[in-house]
């Protein structure tokens, strides 16, 4: 096992809150160990182009509170190419990167698993992303802010849908996953959540807002996921409306500003346990893999296995209490 020297961190993909104390906990683990740290800006865009900045603990001050990321963000489709990759390995090289920690989503963890494996270099990725869509943790960075920064929303619209007696539909993000959209709606008392995950015929929604308005249900909140299956918040509430127009129905899409934010308590503390962790399995020479938290206890994945297995991450209990608690 050879001495590692110095680490290159990047953030890639879609950001998330809490990326920022990922890379302060990287930095400041490293440099603890004496290890340098390279910081590389817009993932592997600036990974090809050789923009790098030297990182030491005075560098990440006053970041933990912070979201988005100080060493930006990108969509790179060169390093979808073997020539991509080579520059981005040629520059690592150059800069005496001996391994790097990897901040971002499934597609940085595809472009880390082919750099490392083509190029023999240990890759630590940290899960950040607000979906809580990826395999080999319970929690990944950024899906707690948002729920936060959702749930503070509902509440704001349920002030207004309670005066007016409105019929919201609220949309938030989850392409392909109903993390957001499930624990924003048992928090926030939702009276139906549509998830991309689970099919919801519009009959089916039109019966349970029935239900909720024979109980005297003074507002009433839908929560679409993005990736629902029935063709976008505006064409559900449409459709509902034709059929059922006892309330004043209203559409609410929350859009970007659900990446956003200064991180929660919990995105924090999990960041830096994550960053910490990250730098400790390179010093102990595990190979490429994800880090992530299981139960109470951090654990790394191949990144074979994280890329490539199959896990329905939604908690079914959690869909059936959802629905217990709109009695
Ligand atoms: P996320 O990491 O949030 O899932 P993307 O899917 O956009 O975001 O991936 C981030 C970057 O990772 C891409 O812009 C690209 O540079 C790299 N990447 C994604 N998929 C691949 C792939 N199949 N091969 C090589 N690099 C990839």
């Amino acid at each position: 096992m050879s001495k590692i020297r110095r680490i290159g961190v990047y953030t890639s993909g879609g950001d998330a809150p809490g990326m920022n104390a990922a890379i302060r906990s990287v930095v400041r683990t490293a440099i603890y160990n004496d290890i340098k740290v390279t910081g590389i800006f817009r993932g592997y865009e600036g990974m090809i182009e050789g923009d790098f900045t030297e990182l030491v603990s005075r560098s990440v001050s006053s970041i933990i509170q912070q979201g988005g990321t100080i060493l930006k963000s990108a969509r790179c489709p060169e390093f979808r190419t073997p020539e991509g990759r080579k520059k981005a390995y040629e520059n690592i090289r150059y800069a005496g990167i001996d391994a790097l920690v990897a901040i971002g989503g499934d597609g940085t963890f595809t472009g880390a698993e082919l750099l490392s494996n083509e190029y023999d270099v240990p890759v630590m990725c940290i899960p950040g992303t607000i979906d809580n869509d990826l395999y080999g943790t319970d929690y990944t960075l950024g899906f707690d802010t948002a729920n936060n920064t959702v749930i503070e929303a509902i509440d704001k619209i349920k002030d207004t849908a309670a005066s007016h007696n409105r019929l919201f539909f609220v949309e938030v993000m989850g392409r392909d996953s109903g993390c957001i959209a499930l624990n924003a709606g048992v928090s926030g008392g939702a009276e139906a959540i549509l998830l991309p995950e689970k099919e919801t015929a519009i009959d089916e929604l039109i019966a349970m807002l029935k239900t909720a308005k024979a109980r005297n249900k003074t507002s009433t909140i839908v929560i679409v996921a993005e990736g629902n299956k029935n063709g976008g918040v505006y064409n559900v509430a449409k459709r509902v409306k034709e059929r059922f127009d006892f309330y004043d129905t209203k559409v609410s899409i929350l859009g970007h500003l659900q990446r956003g934010g200064s991180p929660s308590s919990f995105d924090r503390v999990l960041a830096t346990r994550m960053g910490y962790f990250a730098v400790n399995e390179l010093i102990k020479g595990t190979p490429s893999a994800t880090v992530g938290v299981r139960g109470t206890q951090m654990v790394t994945t191949s990144l074979e296995e994280a890329l490539r297995s199959k896990e329905l991450k939604l908690d079914e209990e959690l869909i059936t209490i959802a629905e217990v608690m709109n009695v």
